[in-house]
């Protein structure tokens, strides 16, 4: 049968990167040898890791003042290296659900951190608006996707300060102006590969400006120098990142991917709005391209999400459990899913509107 998957993250990718990759592991470019057993520094990786980071800022518009790095840690590693780097006194952080305040935990160690808007009184399922970003800060920090609530910024922020972003689940899902950003930062584990390595966009005259020590791993300026070589850089992931970046140029790039992005998500919402059986519990202005979750309606309240998640099931879908702080559904719907799915899974709600759920 065939799968649809739904999955947050890791989550599906270019059937073709995942090929090509298979392949590269048996053999990289006919060497003889596979890619994960070369040396990072020859000719061959560095051709790899090149074409990924050329592809990533020419896909995205990187202006020439910011750096590309390939990293581990996750985006995880990087709610702490951001404040190591560039908190001296104090940060501002917009509380948009987990993964934010995952962030402003870690910054607490650096320094003073400021709570600047926060949607928590409303369980995270909008995005803060009308807000005044105070001008004291060393910068301020969004996750302009919001992976579990499903919620997303609309639109690149005016801001006073360092604007710092986590684009972990929506990277390359819609066109970014970069020059609005002083640091950009995601795990790729959703829209850019597997999971195991972490991009990190800066602008370089940001940094070397705390008064702090730093370890040599955890300074950017280490990688930058060293051109993501200080260590071992995470090989097998750099070359499927390579890979899903030139299927997307290859489709036409960011533009033309989110046209798709918005089709598919469209078509999952208004489902979701006619459906007697599911509701969303995301405000309409602020619902994500990537991440939709929904939850049963007030008729179908008191049934069981295991009937409606066996029933998707055994048509082939996949992930669709939704996060235990939001309850009911989560479609993930990240550039590598194909519009086929989506309408395989509003057939499916529809069927289950009709004869199981009436
Ligand atoms: N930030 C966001 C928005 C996420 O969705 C996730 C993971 O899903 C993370 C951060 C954590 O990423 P990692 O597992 O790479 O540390």
């Amino acid at each position: 049968m065939k799968k649809h998957n739904f999955s947050a993250g890791p989550c599906i990718l270019p059937r073709v990167a995942i090929e090509n990759a298979a392949a590269a592991v048996l053999d990289l470019n006919g060497i003889g040898l596979s890619l994960i057993e070369i040396s990072h520094r020859t000719k061959d990786f560095e051709a790899v890791i090149d074409e990924a980071t050329n592809l990533f800022r020419e896909l995205l518009q990187i202006p020439d003042n910011y750096k590309i790095l390939w990293l581990g840690g996750g985006a995880s590693m990087q709610f702490c290296m951001v404040p190591f780097n560039l908190l001296n006194k104090k940060a501002g952080y917009a509380n948009t659900g987990v993964w934010a305040k995952k962030a402003m935990k870690e910054a607490k160690i650096f320094g003073e951190v400021v709570e600047v808007a926060s949607s928590e009184d409303k369980n995270n399922t909008y995005i803060p608006k009308g807000y005044t970003i105070p001008t004291d800060l060393d910068y301020f920090h969004i996750t302009t996707n919001n992976t579990i609530f499903g919620t997303e910024y609309q639109t690149d922020i005016d801001c006073p300060v360092n604007l710092v972003a986590d684009m972990s689940s929506d990277i390359l899902s819609r066109p970014v102006d970069v020059s609005k950003y002083a640091l950009i930062y995601g795990g790729a584990q959703k829209n850019m590969g597997p999971a195991g390595v972490t991009f990190v966009i800066v602008r370089e005259d940001i940094l070397g400006k705390v008064e702090r020590a730093i370890p040599t791993m955890l300074d950017y300026r280490t990688h930058i120098k060293e051109g993501s070589m200080f260590n071992t850089p995470p090989v097998f992931p750099i070359f499927v990142v390579k890979e899903t970046l030139k299927w997307l140029k290859s489709i036409g790039g960011v533009p033309a991917i989110n046209k798709i992005n918005v089709a598919k998500a469209k078509l999952l919402y208004d489902e979701i709005e006619r459906n007697s059986c599911f509701a969303s519990p995301v405000a309409v202005e602020d619902r994500s391209l990537m991440n939709i979750p929904f939850i049963y309606s007030e008729k179908c309240k008191d049934t069981d999400p295991a009937l409606f998640l066996d029933f998707a099931k055994s048509k082939g879908m996949v992930g669709l459990k939704g996060h235990r702080l939001v309850g009911g559904f989560r479609a993930s719907t990240y550039n590598a899913l194909p519009m086929e799915s989506v309408q395989a899974l509003v057939e499916c709600m529809q069927e289950f509107e009709k004869s199981v759920c009436k």
